[in-house]
């Protein structure tokens, strides 16, 4: 329920207002968030990069309402390219086809999202043009999403790929679609608010099928991700691979910024492929509702950190709760018409 609700503040512009306006907000979401600039999402890339570890750039953003925006963003992400380019880093981009504009015109989408492929493709070394990844958004975008990256494919590009979310009844059907297409595929459990026709309303069943994906693409697919952070999962899939002589290089792990360090540096230290997922810029309130609603103790957990992290403890404590209480808060009052509603 607390996740729903966290879910519900992500898509309310009200909730924004407030959450942003709060002056440890921001201190929230350096968790999960390199920076605001794209000298701090390199700057990051360089360090996990020490590390072993190759990153997929994200210049935070959904759901833009102008052409202008649009653009904007398809010239940020030609810019981020040429800073992996030019200061060699480790990595690709990851963009929202929302934030290139699909909702606001189709063929603009297409557009910017060739201008930076074809950019991404000039920029390419010896080992391969620089590869650019569609996340997944809501299911309003699914099929759209899948179409485009098949008219990228048939216009002749080559480094584009998407995201599946195993949550998803339609997910097996799409596995194949894109098995058969030759694109890469991230796999991910998904992290929007659906209703149940179209999603798994249990856990358990969304892991289930994330397994069974998991091991068909493993198999068949071409260089999937497998972007988890289950401890139990990343088990199965070294199993499964060692088990099927599926070599290490032909697949990889993918986590995000900040969660479970551990865990990403343990794997690339036996040898696996880690890719970590970087998020930069200022527009980071609904990503960071959506690591909240994966975890809703990270309200607390986070409030908690900043308190023993801090160097102005007496004045930063109040601030801290206060910033982890008022998400809880206004979870709670979500929560609470729904309870009047089935009392
Ligand atoms: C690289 C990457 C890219 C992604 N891209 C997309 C996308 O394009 N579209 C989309 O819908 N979703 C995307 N997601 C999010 C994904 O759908 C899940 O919501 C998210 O990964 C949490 O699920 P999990 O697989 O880690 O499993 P869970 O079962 O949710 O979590 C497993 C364990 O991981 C830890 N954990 C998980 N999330 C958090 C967190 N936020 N904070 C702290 N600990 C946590 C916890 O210890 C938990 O017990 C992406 C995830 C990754 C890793």
């Amino acid at each position: 329920m607390l996740k729903q609700s966290l879910l519900y503040l992500s898509e309310s512009p009200a909730a924004k207002k407030v959450v942003t306006g709060t002056p440890l907000s921001r201190k929230l979401a350096q968790r999960f968030v390199a920076g605001d600039t794209l000298d701090d999402a390199i700057e990051a890339a360089r360090v996990l990069n020490a590390a072993g570890l190759s990153v997929s750039l994200d210049f935070l953003g959904e759901s833009v309402a102008t052409r202008e925006e649009a653009d904007e963003a398809a010239e940020m992400a030609i810019r981020t390219l040429e800073a992996i380019a030019a200061q060699g880093i480790d990595g690709n981009i990851s963009l929202k086809p929302t934030q290139l504009g699909l909702d606001i015109d189709e063929e603009m989408c297409r557009r910017n999202v060739e201008r930076v492929l074809q950019r991404a493709r000039e920029l390419g070394d010896g080992e391969g043009e620089i590869f650019v990844r569609l996340d997944m958004e809501s299911t309003a975008y699914t099929e759209r999403t899948i179409a485009l990256v098949e008219e990228l494919r048939d216009s002749g590009f080559r480094n584009v790929g998407t995201v599946l979310q195993s949550y998803l009844h339609r997910t097996p059907a799409d596995v194949e679609r894109l098995i058969a297409l030759g694109t890469r595929v991230r796999l991910v459990k998904g992290a929007y608010k659906e209703p149940d026709e179209v999603a798994f309303p249990d856990k358990a069943d969304t892991d289930r099928k994330y397994v069974e994906e998991m091991e068909r693409l493993l198999q068949a697919g071409t260089y999937p991700a497998i972007a988890t952070h289950d401890e139990e999962i990343i088990r199965h899939a070294r199993r499964f691979a060692w088990d099927n002589s599926i070599p290490k290089e032909s697949f990889e792990f993918q986590m995000l910024y900040g969660i479970r360090r551990d865990l990403q540096t343990r794997l690339r230290e036996e040898g696996y492929n880690v890719r970590v997922y970087v998020p930069f810029g200022d527009s980071w309130y609904p990503y960071l509702m959506r690591r909240l609603a994966e975890r809703p103790a990270n309200v607390l957990f986070m409030a908690g950190s900043i308190l023993r992290e801090s160097k102005v403890q007496r004045f930063a404590r109040p601030a801290a709760l206060g910033a982890g209480l008022l998400v809880g808060a206004l979870a709670g009052l979500v929560m609470r018409p729904r309870r009047h509603r089935r009392p």
